[in-house]
């Protein structure tokens, strides 16, 4: 058996290709950064071709730098940006429209009279999604109304559907395999996750012909093989990224939990065979499918999480680095009483406040950036409370270990910070690129590289713990702290102060 794993870490900014060795272990990275492409006000797009180039790229790269070739690799594992839609040509392979990204809003006035005509109910029911323009379901029916003809084509089965697995596996496989995973149909809007199926009765909502869509598969499946480079190769993985990094960080069992600190925050609950339906609005998604078999979790966003720390960089210019947060912070006044709210573009889960906009409170003569830095970053641990709180609400078991990933995660300084917030323990692993390691897992499960669940989750290593150094006065003090500020910057506060 040949010795590395691709794994392809196709994301929103950029494509990452990693090669670990069959022991889960990275041995060679490579990563392309590319366009995004902003039409309008709220529009987002990539070259669907950028996103195959890039890909093509790092592969290559990373190979070159551990100086081997394809013969050397068993398996490719896909990760992907989720929900950003690709509609293409069958016979030429070129996407009939850029591919519209999962962050572009121009089809919020169509979800919105969607849901002012009752349907929300019923596509959360079904999907365990809300209707946002976020999903792909709206952005397909965009791209076959915004030109004539093209929906004729696409209800005579020349056009092909995709999120980005799906259009990289087709590319990948010179045309041959269309198909994705469930995690990412579970983000489309028209894939039914308790029956495991497209649902007529949502693509006739929305308006999309079947003959578009993928086939359906385990997030551990024979995808098909690629022949681009100089040897075949079985793709055998897929799963979108924060799917993926659940998989990574082997959040096998029911009630753990992982979250991600990018420039976001992702937290997905692994529910096991329980679709648990959120009543805050978080969403109930499939986490991984294996043998046919669902393992469900619940998901909820922070929209700004590294990005506090960027607009501190960037915005107040207080800092020059991300990495000097730590210093600075653990330097301020605990007992400071300052707090932001970096409600920059609306309270996300569990408010859902759209019109609320950020604030700094509780300054005085004494406070100083060591404390604007600290209320930055404990802004995302008192995020995280909220999130794990709404879950805890929702009838899911709190966690007693937290297990964390992305970039923010090397602050030391963050991480206890957030154990003292939560009371739960933190781990940080010593991989931290967990989403394409999950993607390599996937993939290697396939093939029996990996034997089973318990094999992974006995990879899994922990490069720290963090347990509370705090007591649960001061705790809930600086918590209810947080709220206060919250209601605060509610377009409608429920409080009076
Ligand atoms: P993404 O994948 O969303 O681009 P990354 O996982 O690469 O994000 O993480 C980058 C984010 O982490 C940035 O928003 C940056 O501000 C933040 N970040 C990076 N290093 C640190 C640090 N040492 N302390 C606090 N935040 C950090």
């Amino acid at each position: 058996m040949p010795d590395y794993i691709l794994a392809i870490d196709q994301g929103t900014t950029s494509t990452r290709a990693i090669l670990f060795d069959h022991r889960g272990q990275p041995k060679s990275q490579a990563q392309q950064e590319f366009e995004q492409i902003f039409p309008h006000d709220g529009w987002v797009e990539h070259d669907p071709e950028a996103i195959w180039e890039s890909t093509l790229s790092v592969c290559r790269k990373a190979m070159e730098k551990l100086n081997i070739d394809t013969s050397h690799i068993s398996c490719i594992g896909i990760t992907n940006q989720r929900e950003t839609t690709i509609v293409w040509d069958k016979n030429t392979g070129k996407p009939v429209y850029n591919a519209i990204v999962w962050q572009d809003r121009r089809t919020a006035a169509q979800c919105e009279q969607l849901k002012a005509d009752g349907f929300e109910d019923m596509v959360h029911a079904k999907t365990g999604l809300l209707l946002d323009p976020y999903f792909s379901a709206t952005k397909i029916a965009w791209i076959l109304d915004h030109q004539p003809g093209l929906r004729a084509q696409a209800e005579q089965g020349e056009l092909l559907f995709g999120t980005v697995d799906s259009y990289l596996l087709w590319r990948l496989s010179d045309g041959i395999s269309h198909k994705t995973d469930a995690t990412n149909a579970s983000r489309t809007l028209i894939y039914n996750i308790h029956s495991g199926e497209w649902d007529n009765e949502l693509l006739e909502l929305f308006n999309i012909p079947a003959a578009i869509l993928p086939e359906v598969l385990d997030s551990s499946a024979s995808f098909g093989d690629t022949n681009v480079f100089d040897h075949s190769i079985p793709i055998t993985g897929i799963a979108g990224d924060q799917q993926a990094a659940l998989f990574g960080q082997t959040c096998f069992e029911p009630g753990m939990v992982k979250s991600t600190y990018g420039t976001g925050c992702f937290m997905i609950l692994n529910t096991g065979d329980q679709a648990v339906d959120s009543q805050h609005r978080m969403l109930t998604t499939i986490g991984y499918q294996l043998n046919g078999k669902p393992s469900y979790a619940i998901e909820g966003s922070i929209f700004v999480a590294g990005a506090a720390i960027q607009w501190l960089r960037d915005g107040l210019q207080l800092i020059s680095k991300a990495k000097h947060t730590e210093k600075l912070a653990s330097k301020a006044n605990p007992d400071a009483n300052v707090y932001m709210v970096p409600a920059f573009t609306g309270l996300g889960a569990p408010y859902w406040d759209p019109q609320a906009r950020g604030a700094l409170l509780g300054l005085t003569r004494d406070t100083g950036i060591e404390e604007v830095v600290a209320a930055g970053i404990l802004s995302v641990c008192y995020q995280t409370r909220d999130l794990l709180e709404a879950m805890n609400k929702d009838g899911a078991n709190l966690p007693d270990t937290l297990r964390v990933d992305g970039g923010m995660v090397k602050n030391n300084w963050f991480v206890q910070s957030l154990a003292d917030t939560l009371a739960t323990r933190v781990q940080r692993p010593t991989i931290t690129e967990t989403t394409a390691l999950g993607a390599a897992y996937l993939a290697g499960l396939q093939l029996g590289i990996f034997e089973s669940l318990e094999q992974l989750a006995d990879l899994w290593q922990c490069d720290n713990t963090f347990e509370s150094a705090i007591d649960d006065n001061q705790r809930n003090r600086r918590y209810k702290g947080w709220l206060e500020a919250v209601e605060r910057v509610k377009s409608k506060p429920e409080l009076t102060h």
